[in-house]
């Protein structure tokens, strides 16, 4: 690879506009209302106001350059300022920038994306995926996910089976359903959710749920088998599917036992279950492959994507359906009377497409699996060496840890403390994008990041937390 490929041509690096910062974030807070944000604080601190962006940099208003190891949230696996992206979209604008893929219509992009996503989809003990619904969002394609496991069952005359089992601490979405499958107590806690028939097991956490000297391994095993005591405990009979992230992104970045994925396929696999992989995060090159049940080896028979097929540089989803799926409601279903406007989007699709086109030219996914996503294990792990970190890991490009007050007995921080918090604001005003869940410190970089940008990254990690030690102790929280 050359670095020339990598980092855009000056020619496309925008200088930092004068912004008036202060106007901006007044008029933000006067008419903006934020997802997942509280505007009782926004309006006291004002928000951050990003203006531009390069290959794997963000600048704020106030000039300022912050290196983003979230990839914006968790979508721009090609990095920003891709001419080739931009190009794509103006161009098919300008060809046909809508039309509607209902009613027995269809648009270029969306075919020449469908095939090639059944391109790219690996078979996996004889399973296909040869069909795409799309969507433009994860959310929407979870909701979809719902209603075609439910019409599934109904046509195969097994209108009793409704129940989607999920785990706690998941993350599917924001809509009713998406909420609803998520495992987010918070969430749950706003507008009467889950929705009827959906229920949760506990999420395959070691460092939460093992017990004390118990193995990886064996806990991968326990926590798999709660699937089956749910399952049991309802009715195999009355269960539609199980739906989980293959690794949980937004609950912290929490990497299952190598023995959870093959247990979960043998007891989907036993009761007849449809399982459904949520690859929002995971798919297009985030864990060095293109949908991320290849690296574990078990077959869903519904795939969600989203983020990463365009890198975010336009909305847009969907839904891998797999031939189990595809087969009944093709053949039996007559119309399925589900869409939305902008399912197909030639826009979205052309984009998706020169994005694909990228990644593959690039070598970006095949770069992640062989060499800066093992790269990035290396000089991951190492922070476990730090006096606050206790389970620094990663899988391909997403990597987590743990903040504890005591390494030795892994004893947490009162939840008063909020030491993840404290540590996002170091990492902000050192110029890193960290996020922090819980007391969880997590990263998922732009699949362009480099060896080079991997060291710069973890010489700023290493700053924060060292920074957050230092205020831990002058505010007594540490011996
Ligand atoms: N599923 C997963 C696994 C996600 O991580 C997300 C978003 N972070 C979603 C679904 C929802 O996607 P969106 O925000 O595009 O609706």
């Amino acid at each position: 690879m050359k670095p020339s490929t990598l980092i855009a041509p000056p020619a496309l690096v925008r200088r930092a506009e004068k912004h008036d910062t202060k106007a901006i974030q007044a008029l933000d807070s006067a008419h903006f209302i934020h997802p997942f944000t509280d505007h009782g604080d926004l309006a006291t601190r004002g928000s951050r106001v990003i203006t531009h962006a390069e290959n794997i940099y963000i600048w704020d208003s106030e000039g300022h350059k912050i290196l983003d190891a979230m990839s914006g949230l968790w979508c721009v696996n090609a990095g920003y300022g891709r001419k080739e992206l931009a190009d794509a979209g103006y161009q098919q604008m300008m060809t046909l920038p809508f039309y509607n893929s209902f009613f027995q219509t269809t648009n270029v992009p969306a075919v020449q994306l469908a095939a090639k996503l059944a391109q790219l989809a690996p078979e996996v003990g004889g399973r296909k995926f040869e069909h795409v619904f799309f969507s433009s969002s994860g959310s929407e394609s979870n909701d979809t996910n719902v209603r075609m496991v439910r019409r599934y069952w109904d046509l195969l005359g097994q209108p009793q089976r409704k129940v989607i089992i999920s785990r706690n601490n998941a993350y599917h979405g924001s809509t009713m359903a998406g909420a609803s499958l998520g495992g987010m107590s918070g969430m749950h806690a706003q507008g009467d959710l889950p929705i009827p028939d959906i229920v949760h097991i506990e999420q395959p956490h070691h460092f939460e749920h093992a017990h004390p000297g118990e193995s990886q391994d064996a806990f991968g095993l326990r926590a798999a088998r709660w699937l089956e005591e749910k399952i049991l405990s309802i009715g195999a009979d009355k269960i539609a599917a199980f739906i989980a992230e293959p690794v949980q992104g937004a609950g912290g970045v929490i990497i299952p036992p190598a023995t959870y994925w093959p247990e979960i396929q043998r007891i989907v696999d036993k009761h007849g279950i449809l399982l459904i992989s949520d690859e929002v995060i995971c798919a297009f090159g985030r864990l060095g492959h293109w949908f991320a049940y290849e690296k574990f080896g078990y077959k869903p028979d519904l795939v969600t994507f989203a983020k990463g097929v365009t890198s975010g540089y336009v909305p847009l989803g969907g839904v891998m359906v797999g031939d189990r799926v595809a087969k009944v409601l093709i053949e039996k279903g007559g119309e399925f009377n589900h869409g939305y406007t902008y399912s197909g989007h030639p826009v979205a699709c052309a984009v998706a497409l020169a994005n694909i086109e990228l990644l593959e030219r690039e070598g970006l996914v095949a770069r992640v699996k062989d060499d800066t996503g093992p790269y990035l294990a290396e000089r991951f792990a190492e922070l476990n060496k730090h006096p606050l970190v206790v389970g620094a890991e990663s899988c391909g490009f997403v990597a987590g840890l743990m903040l504890v007050k005591n390494k030795a007995t892994q004893q947490p921080f009162d939840e008063g403390v909020g030491v993840g918090m404290r540590c996002r604001a170091h990492c902000f005003n050192s110029g890193l994008i960290m996020r922090a869940v819980g007391d969880r410190m997590i990263i998922a970089p732009p699949l362009v990041m480099t060896r080079e940008q991997i060291d710069e990254m973890m010489a700023l990690i290493k700053r924060c937390l060292d920074l957050t030690e230092s205020e831990l102790r002058l505010v007594g929280e540490l011996g």
